[in-house]
Order: structure tokens, then C-alpha cells, then sequence
């Protein structure tokens, strides 16, 4: 069996960069079947002023072009922060098998809360979540991007 590598240190180093681009600080990476990184992307909601441009759907965006198909069997998602539920949906549509996700989101996350995307009955393709991966440094980035917001006004 491979050893498990994880791809949120890059997923991570995305949301650093979204930081410094004045974007909510969320990173998503997208990984194939041998486990090959085909995409990695930030937030751009504000840049391309376009509230669906997250993270994760930029990433299946990014991967679904490489690869020239509607669809992601197969490939994994690796994100900073629990996924909206406009996002959940996206992964299900994309057929994504595994979603790994950093901090808990209770306000905006449609995982694990509100929504709770994939538990629903109409949802028909449900990846394998597994959630907590370097969460308190996805957490810190947020924190820290909104706390310097607060003190510029
Ligand atoms: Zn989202």
C-alpha cells in the first residue's frame, strides 16, 4: 500500500496566497488516481468578482480541463476548509472519491453542517470525507486574515 502523503501543506500554501491577494484564505488541491497534484487553487471571489469562484471549484475547474472530461472519478480533493454547500454539490457532480478538509466551517460549511450536502438522499454521489487535516493551521490562516481586517477597517 502507498504511503499516505498528504497535499494540504500545497492546499495550505494556496490559501497563503489567496491571503495575499485580499482573498478569503482557502486553498484546494486536486489529486489524480496515482495521486498526482493535476490542480491547485486559491480563492478568487473578489479578483474575478464572482462569488462561485472558490477554491474547490476553481480546482475541479482546473482538473476537469486537464483532463477534458465532466468528471473526476477516481480523484481526490484536498481543501483547507469545509466545503459550502454550492462546493459539496460540485464535488458530488464531479464524482470526486475522497475530500480531505482542514478546519471545521459552522457558519458556512455544508459538510459537516447547515446543509450537510451528501447526507441527503438526493445526493447520488457521496465521496468518502475525512476532515481535520491541519486544521488549526487552516484555522490560524483565517483567523489571522480576518483579524488584520478588523484592525485596517
Ligand atoms: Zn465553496
Amino acid at each position: 500500500m502507498p504511503r499516505f502523503l498528504s497535499h494540504m501543506p500545497l492546499a495550505l500554501a494556496q490559501a497563503r496566497a489567496a491571503a495575499l491577494r485580499g482573498e478569503v484564505p482557502v486553498g484546494a488541491v486536486v489529486t489524480d488516481p496515482q495521486g498526482r497534484v493535476v490542480a491547485a487553487e486559491g480563492n478568487r471571489t473578489r479578483e474575478r468578482s464572482d462569488p462561485t469562484a472558490h477554491a474547490e471549484i476553481l480546482a475541479i475547474r482546473a482538473a476537469c480541463a486537464a483532463l477534458g472530461s465532466e468528471r473526476l472519478p477516481g480523484h481526490d480533493l484536498w481543501v483547507t476548509l469545509e466545503p459550502c454547500p454550492m462546493c459539496a454539490a460540485a464535488l458530488s457532480a464531479a464524482r470526486i472519491a475522497r475530500l480531505y478538509y482542514g478546519a471545521d466551517d459552522p457558519r458556512m460549511g455544508g459538510v459537516a453542517h447547515g446543509a450537510r450536502v451528501f447526507a441527503h438522499p438526493q445526493c447520488h454521489h457521496r465521496p468518502q470525507v475525512y476532515d481535520g487535516l491541519s486544521a488549526p493551521a487552516s484555522r490560524r490562516l483565517l483567523q489571522e486574515f480576518f483579524a488584520a481586517r478588523r484592525t485596517v477597517g
